[in-house]
This record gives C-alpha cells, structure tokens and sequence, in this order.
C-alpha cells in the first residue's frame, strides 16, 4: 500500500537566522531555510530523500501512482544525490526501482551506490557513449523490453513536475516570512531546476541568485528554457563559485565546511550546499548585499554525498551523517 500522506502534510521546514559577525557588520539579515530538515522517513535524518529531492520528486511521485506505475527508471553518476533519492523514494513508496549509472560498476559499491542497491534498485551500468544516448527513442525502448513499463525520471529528476514541487519553497517562504519580504534569495544550481520552481513560485519582486556548482555558463539558457515568460523576479546565475567544476573542491571550500559544521552544526556538502554557502559569504564580505536589506538561503539538503567524498578524498569532512538504514 502506497501511503503519501507525509509527503502531502509535511509541515514546512524551518527558517533559521545565522548570526555571524560579518553580516552584523554589513547589516545584513541571513536566514537559511532547512529544507535538509525535509526528510522521509522522518525518524532517519541522514535518508537521501530529503532537500531539493524531495521537492522535486513529490509531484512525479503522485503521478506515477496515478497513472498506476510500479517502477521508477531514472539515471545518475555513480555518486548521484538524485539515484539515492529515487531508491529511497521506491523504498518508502512501495515502486520497484531502476538505476542507470553511468561508467562501469566497482566493487566495494560506493556508499551511494550501497545505499540505492539495500533499498532494492536494481542498477544497470552503462559506459559513457550510451548513457549519453540514454533519451534517445530507440535506447528507451530496449530499457523498455529489459524492464517492463516504468515512469522514468530524468537525469536530476528536473521536468514540470518537479518545477511544482521546487515553487512550494516559494509558498512556504510567504507564510513564514508574512509581510517581510526578503530582497535576496539565493540558491545553488546542478540542472537549475529547483531554482526555476523558485522563480516560478516567488511571485514578488526579490533578486534571485544562483549559484552554479559546475564550470560554465550555460545555466542561465538551461534555466530560460524550462520558465514561462512570465516570472516576476530579478535573477541571475553566478558563475564563480564552481571550486574547479562539478565536485571538485578547493581547500578554502574544505575548511569552510568544516568551520560551519563548528559554528551551527549544520552539514553541508561539497559538491552543492558548500559551494553555495560559501559564495553567501563571499559576497557579503565584498559588500554585494547593500546595508539592511535580508538574505534567504536554501539549504537544498545532499547530505548523503559526504561519506562518499570522504571515502574518495581522505577525511577531510570532519562531520559526517551516520549512514541511513532503515
Ligand atoms: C541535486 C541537488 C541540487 C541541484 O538541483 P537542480 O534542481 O538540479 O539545480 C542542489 N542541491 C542539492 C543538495 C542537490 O542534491
């Protein structure tokens, strides 16, 4: 029995103020809102489906049970906050579960990998020419004749209903925030898909920031693309803030993570909610914000990348989320 009735009545995620020196300093009002917090099941706070995935996946959740589907096909590197998700999702909801992983498998499973396989997905690796080729018609028909009928998933899990799950960010902020309306929201972007819900979502003037955890400039197209004309928002891409690229890291990116974890204990990743605090920081030590004005940051969750990243790079991590089982 599929039961959606915690996805469909989670109560908003908090919104915390971070008191730090440098923003008094700048008079500045930081506010992070702890969709990290935004975690089934509720009594397994490290589980992948929490933050930005879980945004996005509810609304796709909702329609593959519509539409009477029993499987979820989706694809990701082997690290892939969003294949974790999608395990976890077909664990607690009851979907048989398909991941295509791109390169070739490894042995021990990386934890990421260990993880979607004990909540029961079947992974299927594929090199990299094919897992490039993996929308195209004729490659979703022989994963059709392997797997049955399923509901597929896009790499990131970005697509309509995803922008719907992301834009409750927006109402939630509303509510909480009632007559203050923030002057910044800020966000990072891996396919921009949750920044594009949020823009959708925020009907008010505000500038929306995000900043882009890959090299490259090409999110700003990718996210036009996926908005109607209309969004009221000013918004912009920051380009950066990347550390290198898509997980890479710098030692500036390591020790900030960790001075963070000291001062809030509050996880971040290094490959997306690092980077974008960071660039928080950053940006107010260069004056960016102008005196008075407040700042919401989304804290889009990914904390199940980190013992990966420890066990790829060395400890450099010093907190790490106990690994989830349930
Ligand atoms: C997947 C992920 C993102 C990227 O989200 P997009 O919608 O693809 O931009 C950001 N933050 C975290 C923690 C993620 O896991």
């Amino acid at each position: 029995m599929r039961s959606f009735e915690q996805l469909l009545n989670a109560p908003p995620s908090p919104l915390q103020a971070l008191k730090e020196p440098l923003f008094r300093d700048r008079k500045i009002q930081v506010l992070l809102k702890r969709d990290d917090l935004l975690v089934l099941p509720r009594e397994v706070p490290s589980s992948p489906f929490c933050g930005n995935k879980w945004r996005k996946l509810k609304y796709n959740l909702l329609e593959a049970d519509q539409n009477g589907h029993h499987s979820l096909l989706t694809f990701g590197g082997a690290y892939s906050n969003h294949l974790a998700a999608v395990a976890a999702a077909g664990k607690l909801f009851d979907f048989k579960t398909i991941g295509i992983v791109r390169g070739e498998a490894t042995l021990p499973l990386n934890p990421t990998l260990h993880f979607a396989q004990a909540c029961g997905m079947q992974l299927q690796y594929v090199d990299r020419q094919r897992y490039r080729q993996k929308m195209e018609p004729a490659v979703q028909q022989e994963f059709q004749a392997q797997f049955g009928s399923y509901y597929m998933l896009p790499e990131g899990g970005t697509n309509p209903n995803a922008l719907r799950g992301a834009a409750e960010i927006a109402e939630e902020l509303k509510q909480q925030l009632e007559d203050t309306r923030p002057d910044y929201l800020l966000v990072c972007c891996g396919t921009g898909g949750t920044m594009a819900g949020l823009l959708q979502g925020w009907k008010h003037p505000a500038r929306l920031l995000g900043i882009s955890v890959l090299k490259g400039n090409f999110l700003t197209k990718a996210i036009s693309s996926l908005l109607p004309q209309t969004v009221i928002p000013e918004w912009q891409v920051l380009n950066s803030f990347h550390h290198g690229g898509y997980a890479k890291f710098t030692p500036e990116l390591i020790q900030f993570i960790n001075r963070f974890w000291d001062r809030y204990q509050i996880y971040l990743d290094p490959i997306y909610t690092g980077k974008l605090l960071f660039a928080v920081y950053q940006l107010a030590a260069q004056a960016f914000f102008e005196p008075g004005t407040s700042v919401v940051v989304i804290h889009s969750g990914g904390l199940q990348g980190i013992a990966g990243f420890n066990q790829r790079f060395g400890p450099l991590l010093k907190a790490v989320p106990p690994a989830a089982v349930w």
